[in-house]
């Protein structure tokens, strides 16, 4: 681990099912951590309940192999990451860990809907793809392909994998990155019968397409998994293809930190120095039995060792490193010292959360943070939480922070007016899933959950009013107009941070200073953009947030006594002004849409799409690859509930579909104002949406 040219740290990415666990369970066999039989079976890396009981991957492990290539010994880091895309948020984070990316794709279905995610994902944070066609056996029994058949869909996967690369790489790295098997950075094989190859591997070994071919005919293909081992075909494309951590940060670190590069800390890391001062960035937290946080990150620079006094940049606290260890499949080893290029794995670190930077205490002054991490997706589903007896309430919620730590795609919210505990994640299965770690963080706790409800948004669609407000003590005055705001004027507002722009949000919503020469109205700004803030999370339809609001800030009275410029009163006055307006500016509803995938038998394309556009969805393209078809269309993501099973008996259980938050749309209106009673009445709102003039009246 101290020889660093030595390190491979790397993940394994693909669209679900297309035998991530699978492959991943084979290198654990060959490194002794799983017994070869039960390779493929097993699946050791999900090691938890839930993942084994759906038979997908969930919560990110890592583990640490040692694989000789050429008589040497190397470290291969291998983060494990989820396939479904409910749970990109971890493969976001496990990305920061990792220099080189081996992304799986079933040689079947080809290149689908979260290759190009999670191959995307990777070249964001600068990670080099690799390619591995897997499920090669299917082409040859089920497909009965012929030789030259499997090379020609060998090369259209490639060229459409390269294709991904041209879209999403930076120009340095396009002519660099892209794959070719004749450079070993594409290998072939199956996961499944533990067998794949390089074609330097293939040669060197004098095995043919037709030799392969041969031995499925002859039912001998358990011969192929001694003569090219799957784990010997991926952790040599690994060592050779794969940059160690010196080779990769000395151009990761530019991309993912923005600090000075000839300054201390920028030259250790560009270096990956051991003696330079201790940089980690955390990539994933989860929390044990009580209060511990185990912290598992990349370290840069530096080496950690327990007693370490170390500093989080986002906590902004100091910590004394309890133990440092690192990760065997499940399990976790203390070992004395980790040194830069690894991944370790801390724990005592209670505010420690993923994208957290980690500094040595001497330099915490120096220290600018890692960049955050660009989550793809945001959380459009929620289901409301009720414990069965009132006194659990605190466990739950204990519960919940949990869930949110280890989870960044989940958000958590508490509704003080209705005591409803509500959780919202990316999917129906997310937060099914989340629900069943909830139970087993919370043991014993009977918790009674609502049918899953799609997220809403609240926009204008028009110019509103000029609204005038005071704070309830009548000394100060606030003028403010909303308008819809253009996608464009969003991106230039947002890159140019002018200085009468004072505030954008998450949602793209705004607030600007068209002001002149107001006296006192620098003291109270911080105010005023909390009230916009306070007003952005909570519309006046049915509280859902506002998303694309400009609000204007025209004109103000500020009293010149700071005593009568109370905080609240003034927040409280610009949040009704705004809110005021926006009920004049024809509001209405947002609601989310999935893009969704479905690949299904063709024989069962037609009831596919038509249950796809009775449900208010749409077909953008269908696509024939063997006998599969693959449909891409758009819904609602209110119309998804229940749409498994339907999807599920229609065919037999032969379709397969994932689907994605797309974008925000314009809620139909009938259903609009169904959707708004029925919300109002829940948040114990009365059932009226109230008048303008009542916002403002109060003020
Ligand atoms: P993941 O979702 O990417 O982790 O996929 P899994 O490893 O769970 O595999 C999904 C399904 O594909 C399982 O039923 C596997 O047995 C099967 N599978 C994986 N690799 C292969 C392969 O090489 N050939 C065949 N025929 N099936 C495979």
């Amino acid at each position: 681990m101290s020889k660093k040219e030595r390190i491979r740290n790397i993940g394994i990415v693909a669209h679900i099912d297309h035998g991530k666990t699978t492959m991943t369970d084979s290198l654990l066999a060959e490194a002794g951590l799983l017994p070869p039989q039960v390779a493929g079976t097993a699946r050791a890396l999900d090691y938890l309940k839930e993942e084994q009981k759906r038979g997908i991957t969930i919560k990110t492990a890592n583990i640490s192999l040692l694989h000789e290539t050429d008589s040497q010994p190397y470290v291969i880091n291998l983060v494990d990451t989820p396939g479904h895309v409910d749970f990109t948020g971890k493969v976001t984070r496990a990305l920061r860990a990792i220099d080189g990316a081996i992304v799986v794709v079933d040689a079947v279905e080809e290149v689908m809907a979260q290759t190009e995610t999670v191959t995307r994902q990777a070249l964001q944070e600068r990670v080099k793809p690799l390619l591995f066609i897997n499920k090669v056996d299917r082409l040859i029994t089920e497909l009965k392909l012929s030789a030259n058949a499997i090379q020609s869909k060998f090369t259209h996967i490639i060229d459409d994998f390269n294709n991904l690369i041209e879209i999403h790489t930076e120009p340095e790295y396009k002519k660099k990155w892209k794959t070719n098997p004749a450079e070993e950075t594409v290998a072939f094989g199956s996961a499944l019968h533990k067998w794949g190859f390089t074609l330097r591997m293939a040669e060197k070994r004098g095995v043919r397409f037709t030799n392969i071919i041969e031995a499925y005919k002859k039912d001998k293909h358990e011969t192929l998994s001694n003569l090219l081992p799957l784990s010997e075909a991926i952790l040599d494309m690994t060592v050779k293809n794969s940059p160690s951590p010196v080779e990769a940060q000395e151009y990761r670190v530019s991309k993912i930190w923005k600090g000075k590069a000839d300054s201390e800390i920028g030259k250790a890391m560009l270096t990956c120095d051991d003696s330079g001062p201790t940089v980690m960035c955390i990539t994933n937290t989860q929390t044990g039995q009580g209060p511990d946080v185990i912290a598992t990150g990349r370290l840069f620079s530096g080496s950690i060792e327990e007693g370490d006094q170390v500093y989080l940049v986002g906590a902004d606290k100091e910590y004394r490193v309890q133990n440092v260890s690192i990760y065997m499949s499940a399990f976790r080893e203390t070992v004395h010292q980790v040194s830069a290029g690894n991944i370790a794995v801390l724990s005592g670190l209670d505010l420690a959360r993923a994208g957290e930077t980690l500094v040595s205490a001497a330099c915490k002054q120096e220290m600018v943070p890692f960049e955050s991490m660009k989550y793809v997706s945001e959380p459009v589903v929620t289901v409301a939480l009720e414990p069965k007896h009132p006194k659990s309430l605190p466990r739950l919620k204990e519960a919940m922070d949990r869930l949110a730590i280890e989870d960044p795609n989940l958000t958590i919210a508490v509704n003080e007016k209705t005591g409803e505990y509500l959780l919202s994640g990316m999917g129906e299965l997310h937060l099914e899933t989340a629900i069943n770690f909830l139970k087993d963080y919370a043991p014993g706790i009977e918790v009674a959950a609502s049918n899953p409800m799609a997220d809403y948004r609240e926009t204008v669609t028009a110019k509103g009013l000029t609204v005038m407000a005071r704070t309830s003590n009548k000394q100060n005055c606030f003028w403010v107009q909303v308008e819809q705001l253009e996608e464009e004027l969003l991106t230039s507002m947002a890159k140019a941070m002018t200085q009468n722009v004072w505030a954008v949000d998450d949602h793209g919503n705004v607030l600007v200073d068209s002001t002149k020469g107001i006296r006192h109205l620098s003291e109270v700004k911080a105010m005023i953009i909390q009230g916009f803030r306070w007003a952005c999370r909570s519309g006046p339809l049915c509280e859902q947030p506002l998303r694309k609001v400009k609000a204007e800030l025209l004109d103000a009275q500020i009293h010149e006594d700071p005593a009568l410029r109370e905080p609240t009163q003034i927040m409280r006055a610009i949040g009704r002004a705004i809110l005021g307006s926006i009920l004049t500016a024809k509001p209405t509803l947002l609601e989310p849409v999935y893009r969704i995938e479905v690949a299904t038998p063709t024989q069962w394309f037609g009831t596919c799409t038509n249950i796809i556009t009775s449900r208010r969805g749409r077909i953008q393209s269908t696509e024939n690859r063997g006998s599969l078809t693959i449909i891409i269309g758009f819904i609602p993501v209110a119309e998804t509930f229940n749409l498994t099973t339907e999807l599920r008996s229609a065919t037999s259980g032969r379709a397969f579909w994932q689907s994605t938050f797309n974008h925000w749309k314009r809620v139909p209106e009938n259903n609009a104002t169904k959707i708004i009673e029925r919300t109002r009445t829940r948040r114990g709102l009365p059932a009226e949406i109230p008048k303008p003039d009542k916002l403002i009246d109060e003020a």
